[in-house]
């Protein structure tokens, strides 16, 4: 090969490499056509390897075009690299971006079962009165749930209560919130005011008004000096909050084993404010729960002195107060939680 010959072959090499580089459309396309003309065993190598056949004097002269082209050819290299860099990038912008007026997922909301926000807003009202909030075990002994509210074995009141018992030492599932009064009483000395809420049990046929398991709340104030006229007060104040101002209330003769005397609590029927409505049996009055003053043998058993302490307790279904709030007529929709229907409650 001689000088003319080598330069030639170099400038063909140049001039072919300019144009395929120019035609490279990615950058992994062009970095394999950089190691195929620049590497250690590229095109261009190649070509230089003839230098050492050529004479001396001709070595400089082919050694200066060589450079020139391995110059050349570098910098197209680079320069098309910054292009499809640029290029492959603002590709990858192009399908990675993200819509952000797009709508999200929406995230659906719960809320409180009607039963558990009836049940806080009755402890709402009655905290402002200065009641406590205390709970009681859902399995109990007869002597709590029953005896010591002056219930004794073979008291025919027993019959009111149809008890699911338990197979571990006679206990039972507590059939109503009173037990609660007895552990109150031993728990804390008077002045005495709690409010003792939670889940009851009754062997019941369940249908539109018998639930086997049911929420209760119960109140129970004690102090020296307690009377009637303080329990109508306060459940006149709580029918107002709960039902809304001016709404007319009545105490009913009521039965109830552990108060004397005790009462049925009745308010303006909410449905047709006292005209006397179906939901109400026309009578234009709603029973909203039972109460009475402490039996003295109930105090005894909480150890306290009858003679020095008076009380009264109140007990309410929280499916009462929720049917009557929201019109529902059937307690077993609150226990198959089917959304169409606890959605209502937002
Ligand atoms: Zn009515």
């Amino acid at each position: 090969m001689d000088l003319a010959g080598l330069t030639r072959d170099l400038e063909a090499l140049r001039d072919e490499v300019v144009s395929a580089v120019a035609g490279t459309q990615e950058v992994s396309a062009l970095a394999a056509l950089e190691v195929d003309v620049l590497g250690k065993k590229g095109r261009l190598g190649v070509v230089l390897r003839g230098i050492g056949g050529l004479p001396t004097d001709d070595r400089p002269r082919v050694g200066a075009v060589a450079n020139a082209v391995r110059v050349a050819v570098e910098e197209v290299f680079q320069a098309r690299g910054v292009e499809l860099r640029a290029k492959e990038l603002e590709a990858r912008f192009r399908a990675e971006t993200v819509d952000v007026t797009t709508p999200g997922r929406p995230i659906r909301r719960g809320s409180l079962h009607p039963i558990v926000e009836t049940a806080g807003r009755i402890a709402e009202i009655f905290s402002q009165f200065g009641f406590v909030v205390h709970e009681g075990p859902e399995v109990e002994d007869d002597l709590t749930n029953f005896q010591m509210l002056n219930i004794p074995p073979d008291h025919p009141a027993r019959d009111l209560w149809d008890t699911l018992y338990v197979d571990i030492d006679g206990k039972l599932l507590r059939t109503h919130t009173s037990p609660g009064q007895i552990r109150v009483m031993h728990a804390s000395t008077p002045p005495i005011r709690a409010l003792l809420p939670g889940r009851c049990f009754r062997y019941e046929a369940i249908d539109a008004s018998h639930a086997s398991e049911f929420f209760q709340v119960e109140g129970l104030m004690i102090d020296e000096g307690t009377t009637l006229g303080d329990l109508r007060g306060l459940l006149d104040q709580f029918a107002q909050a709960m039902f809304g101002q001016g709404k007319r209330t009545r105490f009913r003769p009521g039965y109830y084993p552990f108060t004397e005397p005790s009462v049925a609590f009745d308010v303006e029927c909410v449905v047709c404010g006292g005209s006397g409505c179906p939901a109400c049996s026309r009578s234009g009055w709603m029973t909203i729960l039972g109460a009475g003053m402490v039996h003295p043998v109930v105090l005894q058993y909480g150890g306290l002195d009858p003679e020095r302490y008076q009380g009264f307790a109140f007990g309410m279904g929280v499916e009462r107060i929720a049917n009557l709030r929201h019109s529902v007529g059937d307690l077993r929709l609150y226990m198959e939680n089917d959304l169409r229907f606890l959605e209502q409650f937002r």
